[in-house]
């Protein structure tokens, strides 16, 4: 039935008539009009792809658009192994982050508070690897700045408000869009107060440093030199509003079980029982991590104020090594698996290879990182020979694997280098 056989021509999922709608398609018995359509492509797509419709969750028709917690974390999951209190953590953190932001431009005030992220755990478990992700979900600008080199004004090393130079940079100078990015602020344990009693002389790395944070993070109007370093009076400032930029720091807090382990000890102590104290799990006290620990670290407690949700990373364990080589999306192995498809090679690597990178990155105490150190170590010649070696497959067996490490030696220089007196 074409055009000229519907007598008043109706969209057959919303019943509007053509003059009701922008446009109206004609199908062989009905037609639909231009919004369904879309409705059912976006639909559709949902449904069919769902792995890219969280892939682009933070962009809808080039602006942001806010995502649920159960897809963020999805989407955390596609890169991050394990680490799962942090990732909800995160997921409705963020969420609530960006819905505050979004109720505020609509006209619906500010009911909620900032939800600053702090992350504790152990280097190299993966708390930038969260951060950059959430970032690259949302598409919004972000920044990665390392709170060792923030120091006080006056002092040797670079102004606290050139964090916010970094993420005007990653947002092109689009101040706007900048203010409504991700600061992830990493080491921010090194800025805490060493000791538990305020200092009276001034602490060039310790306090002065959180005070000066505590302005940005909290939310205010902060003037920023547009090329970072240290602020100069005749330099022209640019003013961001920091209200709707996230800030998740994270740390390693070194040391910090024995606060918390001091802390669950008295708890117990005086009314219990041992049946309290043998439910603590001694060999991964992080995950009791507490405000007042923070305190007792060194933390003001107005930044641990402005940092309100809390998480920890766990130590990675041998499984969760061995499931970051092959499970992320973008794991090493497929990464080196891709390098040698582009050039026409199927890459074998045997299953005991990958227990091998993991024992010797156990072995070596290399953590996550380490797993990358080896793989190279094992595949350069590989990688070396493969473009001119006219092969269709290259297999990765324990003895080359082996061969390749025992020859390079260079990770045991890093735990075996001789102390120089
Ligand atoms: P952190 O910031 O905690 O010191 P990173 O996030 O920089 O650690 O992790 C270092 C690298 O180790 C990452 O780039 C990633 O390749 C790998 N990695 C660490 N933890 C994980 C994890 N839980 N899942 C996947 N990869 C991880």
């Amino acid at each position: 039935m074409g055009k000229n056989k519907i007598e008043v021509a109706r969209c057959a999922f919303c019943g509007r008539s053509e003059n009701e709608v922008p446009l109206m398609m004609y199908g062989e018995n009905a037609c639909i009009c231009s919004d369904c359509a879309e409705m059912a492509f976006t639909r559709a797509k949902e449904l069919l792809h769902p792995q890219s419709s969280i892939k682009s969750a933070g962009k809808v028709n080039g602006e942001f658009s806010l995502r649920k917690p159960h897809e963020i974390y999805d989407f955390l999951s596609q890169y991050v192994v394990g680490q799962d209190d942090a990732k909800k953590t995160l997921a409705v953190a963020v969420y609530n982050h960006y819905k505050r932001i979004e109720n505020a431009e609509k006209g619906s005030g500010d009911l909620f508070e900032k939800s600053n992220i702090l992350m504790v755990g152990p280097t190299g478990t993966g708390k930038t690897l969260l951060a950059r992700t959430i970032a690259k979900m949302l598409n919004v600008p972000f920044a990665i700045v390392d709170a060792t080199i923030l120091t006080e004004a006056g002092y040797v090393g670079e102004d606290v408000e050139s964090i916010l130079t970094r993420l005007l940079q990653d947002a092109d100078y689009d101040v706007k869009k900048a203010e409504k990015g991700i600061v992830f602020i990493d080491e921010i344990d090194k800025i805490a107060r060493k000791g538990d009693n305020p200092s009276i002389t001034r602490d060039v790395s310790g306090e002065g440093v959180q005070q000066a944070l505590l302005k940005i993070i909290e939310g205010s109007i902060v003037n920023v030199p547009p090329q970072g370093g240290r602020k100069h009076p005749e330099q022209q400032m640019i003013a961001v509003d920091t209200n709707n930029i996230l800030f998740i720091c994270g740390g390693a807090f070194e040391g910090i079980e024995r606060n918390i382990g001091n802390r669950l000890n008295t708890q117990v102590v005086g009314y219990t029982s041992t049946k309290t104290r043998s439910r603590i799990d001694r060999d991964n006290l992080i995950q009791y991590i507490a405000p007042q620990d923070l305190r007792a670290y060194g933390l003001i407690p107005e930044i641990i104020g402005r940092l309100p949700v809390l998480t920890h990373l766990n130590p990675l364990d041998r499984r969760t090594l061995r499931a970051i080589l092959t499970e992320p999306k973008n794991s090493l192995v497929n990464q080196y698996k891709e390098i040698f498809r582009l050039d026409g090679i199927k890459l074998i690597i045997k299953p005991d290879v990958l227990e091998y990178i993991v024992d010797t990155a156990i072995e070596f105490k290399l953590g996550a990182r380490g797993l990358r150190s080896i793989c190279e170590i094992i595949m350069l010649d590989a990688m070396y020979d493969a473009p001119t070696c006219n092969r269709k497959t290259f297999t990765i067996d324990l003895d080359y694997a082996k061969s390749k490490v025992e020859k390079s030696g260079a990770i045991l220089v890093k735990d075996t280098a001789p102390v120089i007196d």
